[in-house]
């Protein structure tokens, strides 16, 4: 077992609002949201980030967009739009070394971003 925070969040060990679970990947409320609606999705195979993933790791990322782009459906916002951000490195404000993506949506959102 590591002790990784989102690997803990995926063995249910600490609480989360989840939103979304397949076999593959969790969804689940962002503990700081910056937008109306602010949902992490993360594999819950333990990937540091995106420099970790192989070409045969291809279909992951399939599934975490399309896990994002049907809770956006759910949400009815796949018209009015939304943001996905994976933040990557320190440079990229990447705070937790588990790969997730962010949906953000429900306001306008800026650019660039901050
Ligand atoms: P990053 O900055 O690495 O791209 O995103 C990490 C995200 O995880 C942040 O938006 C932060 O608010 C969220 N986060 C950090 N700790 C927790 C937690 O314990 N629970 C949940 N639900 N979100 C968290
Ligand atoms: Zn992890």
């Amino acid at each position: 077992m590591n002790s990784c925070l989102f690997c803990k969040i995926v063995r249910k060990e600490i609480p989360s609002q989840i939103v979304y679970e397949t076999d593959l990947v969790l969804g689940f409320i962002d503990a700081n949201p910056q937008a109306p609606l602010h949902i992490l999705f993360v594999p819950k195979k333990h990937f540091n980030g995106l420099a970790d993933l192989k070409k045969e790791d291809g279909s992951l990322i399939v599934d975490l967009l399309l896990s994002a782009s049907q809770v956006a459906r759910n949400h009815k916002i796949e018209d009015s739009g939304y943001r996905l951000v994976v933040n990557t490195g320190k440079e990229g404000g990447q705070t937790v070394g588990h790969l997730h993506l962010h949906l953000l949506g429900k306001r306008m959102m800026t650019w660039p971003p901050g």
